[in-house]
């Protein structure tokens, strides 16, 4: 690998990483990626692909604007990547069945029906559902249910698929893909002038830090602060005992999703962890728990896999979206919490833009990788 050069090296081939590659591609500048494990390797290929631009940590502000703009992306990108590249990861639109088991998750249900029907742009909407509309709707659902709304106009894809995706149409429009780990930076002029890896040096322009929970490996070789940490999920696969579900199913603690294999993908843990990849019996047999009560009838279900990754998260849950603090030609794309998928397109849209250009129309508040500036 000694002695190729690059306009942009990116480390990193996850979402946020392959994302950007594809924007800066499409706007003329050629990234390369590097890659240590292969694409979508880690938490962008084991996520629950929902999209929900409406709710989350840092919702509504300052994160609603961006998550908007990445839904509205995601809906262009599902129309021309998997012709672009042959790679079809099922973006769709996913409405929600959100239930209610106790008298306290009423609340919740209020929330979510009234952030539904207030959205600040069309296509989402919410009802009310009493007991008997919830088990018309779905009949599998647990009679304990007490009431329940049903959300139109959220998204859902398969995560891994689509990062491939993103990494197949950035190498057509002149991206390259490597295999290797970077290792360090040489450093000359207050600028990186080659990204060192594991093969050799790749001498760039700029370089894009996008190495989801491992962002932090990098503050060594800057001297500044990435502070992004990893929160562990784990979750299950499986086979119902019939089919599949219509509607991601949410209640009891248990998040279900619907997948077009006829799978259910039920999650997920929340682990602070450290770098542990582990899969365990506690928490494999406490989200089945949680999904059986939603849905009595999984206790027939196959488990089919148990997969375990991590979500890179900053200590105020707001990505980190632009120029590295002190560094000319440094930036950096990370942080996407759970919303990772979701905002992944907006994250490398931003960065691209700011790389190419200097500025963007991606709502970037609050994401300032300067911010930290000092906390190393
Ligand atoms: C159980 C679970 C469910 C989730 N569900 C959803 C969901 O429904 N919707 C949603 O929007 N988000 C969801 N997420 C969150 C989402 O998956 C993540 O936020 C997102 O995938 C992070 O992408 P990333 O590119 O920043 O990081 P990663 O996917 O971790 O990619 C970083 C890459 O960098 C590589 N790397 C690291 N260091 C180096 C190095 N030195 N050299 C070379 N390569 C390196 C790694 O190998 C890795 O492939 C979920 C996450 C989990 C764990």
């Amino acid at each position: 690998m000694s002695d190729q050069a690059a306009d942009v090296v990116i480390i990193g081939g996850g979402a946020a990483g392959c994302a950007a590659a594809y924007y800066l591609a499409a706007s003329g500048v050629k990234a390369t990626v590097i890659e240590r494990e292969g694409i979508a390797s880690h938490a962008s290929g084991y996520n629950a692909g929902g999209l929900n631009p409406l709710e989350g940590h840092g919702w509504p502000d300052p994160l609603m604007p961006m998550a908007l703009q990445s839904f509205a992306l995601h809906k262009e990108l599902w129309d021309a990547l998997p012709a672009e590249t042959g790679i079809d990861y099922n973006g769709r639109i996913m409405s929600i069945l959100k239930v209610a088991l106790d008298p306290g998750d009423l609340d919740d249900l209020r929330a979510t029906l009234e952030t539904f029907n207030s959205a600040p742009e069309p296509g989402f909407s919410a009802e009310w559902l009493e007991r008997e509309d919830v088990l018309a709707l779905e009949p599998r659902i647990t009679p304990e249910v007490i009431a329940g709304i049903r959300a139109v106009g959220n998204g859902a894809l398969d995560g891994l698929e689509f990062t491939q995706a993103l990494a197949a149409g950035a190498e057509k429009l002149g991206a390259t893909v490597v295999a290797g780990s970077a290792v360090g930076f040489r450093l000359g002029n207050g600028k990186v002038e080659s990204v060192v890896t594991s093969d050799g040096e790749i001498a760039c322009g700029a370089v894009l830090i996008a190495a989801g929970p491992w962002c932090r490996t990098a503050e060594q070789w800057l001297d500044i602060a990435i502070p992004v940490d990893p929160l562990k999920g784990q979750i299950i696969r499986v086979r119902p005992d019939g089919p599949g579900l219509d509607y991601e199913l949410i209640g009891g603690g248990s998040s279900m999703y619907a997948k077009p294999d006829g799978l259910i993908w039920c999650g997920a843990t929340e682990e602070e962890v450290g770098f542990d990849l582990s899969l365990t019996d506690e928490a494999r047999d406490d989200i089945m728990r949680r999904a059986r009560r939603l849905m009595p009838a999984l206790s027939s279900a196959e488990q089919v896999l148990h997969t375990a990754c991590l979500r890179p998260v900053t200590p105020d849950w707001l990505p980190l979206v632009g120029q590295a603090p002190g560094w000319d030609n440094v930036y950096i794309c990370t942080g996407g919490q759970k919303k990772g998928i979701l905002l992944g397109p907006a994250m490398g849209k931003g960065i691209a833009e700011i790389m190419a250009s200097g500025s963007t129309d991606i709502s970037l508040e609050g994401c300032d990788p300067g911010r930290f500036a000092g906390s190393s």
